[in-house]
């Protein structure tokens, strides 16, 4: 067995902030929370820092250079290592719609990091695939290849490859022919849905709910606004009770003080932060080749030719930051991070908050930045 025991941690718990102390953890498991918890194996002071569940991306297509799409197990295990770095300990790979051979190669990537162990690599635990499209809307497409878009069929989702084992998740427009079958569909088989790339009418998300669909991808993004007269999906996933949204925390996909007031109206426990970040994050400013056009990352702000805002280059520590600046509470801002997309995953039992028998998926983070990071109770980041 081997221990490693944090001490000085500011902790957030999922009750309440308390003062410091320590946290105990043997091979992969937390086994103690509290004063004196024992220090023998390996002893790490933080120094103060807050210690948090690590963050959990489920929108996430690369960083570091490395794209889902494109670059194969390098690049996942790559993009891995940067987001272990800014404190994200799982992700959910996503893949933008692409031909059938890209997929089954992308697939076969994951498929293949999910047996390795993590903390190994240094990279952060991969959960599964979310595939973004390919039952999107053409006119709702935003960064994403029309060319690729399918028409739903039964052979058309039995052609789609999938990991053996993970979450599955999906992002589809329900209005799509057919669409409310296909929610049906993977709901029956498991999948996680969420609604996205839509025009979907509040008729129809009403369909598509009692059909199984309890969630919204990138609240605002590539969906109906609201307007006071129309309730478009955003209006919808406001005002429908038992739905939840994830919302791009970049500070340029919403407006701040917006992202703040939804996510204060929907409540703290229906949002789940992501990145949607893609493989110029982590890279600064510069021009790069993303899914096969020219991408602009000038002030924080990645966006095509056509001057369209193509995904972020943020990090789920840079958006649990912003909640943060916006005055949510780091308990408040960690559920939306952590815990929030966990229970989305329905995973929220193993890891994603500080409770003795989970996971010790950790990140500690002091003003802003992410000092050290712990993946099945090994370190992999240490810059305290
Ligand atoms: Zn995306």
């Amino acid at each position: 067995m081997t221990t490693l025991t944090l001490t000085n941690a500011g902790l957030v718990l999922p009750s309440t902030s308390g003062g410091r102390a320590s946290v105990r953890i043997e091979d992969s498991v937390i086994t103690a929370i509290g004063g004196i918890v024992g220090n023998d194996g390996e002893v790490v002071d933080l120094e103060g820092s807050l210690l948090l569940p690590g963050f959990i991306d489920i929108h996430c297509h690369g960083a570091a250079g490395a794209d889902v799409n494109e670059d194969g197990l390098d690049g996942l295990i790559e993009a891995g290592r940067h987001l272990a770095r800014n404190g994200v300990t799982s992700w959910v790979p996503t893949l933008v719609p692409d031909s059938k051979e890209n997929y089954l190669k992308a697939v076969e990537a994951i498929e293949e990091l999910m047996r390795e162990d993590p903390a190994e690599l240094g990279a952060a635990r991969v959960l599964g695939v979310h595939y973004e499209g390919v039952f999107a809307n053409e006119n709702r497409c935003g960064a994403l290849r029309t060319e690729y878009f399918l028409k739903y069929s039964e052979e058309a989702l039995a052609d789609l490859p999938l990991p053996s084992k993970g979450v599955k998740l999906m992002t589809l427009a329900p209005e799509v022919e057919g669409g409310i079958d296909l929610i049906k569909e993977l709901v029956s088989a498991g999948w996680v849905v969420s609604a996205g790339h839509t025009s979907a009418t509040a008729e129809v998300l009403d369909e598509a709910f009692a059909a199984g669909l309890r969630h919204l991808t990138h609240f605002f993004n590539a969906m109906d606004g609201i307007h006071h007269r129309t309730l478009g999906a955003a209006g919808w996933g406001l005002a429908k009770e038992g739905v939840s949204f994830d919302i791009i925390a970049d500070g340029h996909h919403v407006h701040p003080s917006l992202l703040a007031a939804v996510t204060r109206a929907r409540g703290i426990d229906n949002v789940v932060l992501i990145s949607d970040s893609i493989s110029a994050a982590g890279l600064g400013e510069g021009e790069f080749a993303v899914w096969g056009k020219k991408i602009t990352v000038s002030e924080g702000i990645a966006t095509d030719a056509l001057g369209t805002i193509s995904g972020s280059v943020i990090s789920m520590r840079d958006a649990f930051n912003l909640m943060f600046r916006k005055g949510f509470s780091f308990d408040e801002a960690s559920a939306m991070a952590s815990l929030n997309p966990a229970g989305l995953l329905g995973i929220d039992r193993e890891t994603s908050s500080l409770e003795v028998n989970k996971t010790a998926d950790l990140a500690a983070w002091r003003e802003g930045e992410v000092v050290l990071t712990v993946i099945g109770g090994k370190v992999v980041h240490n810059a305290l």
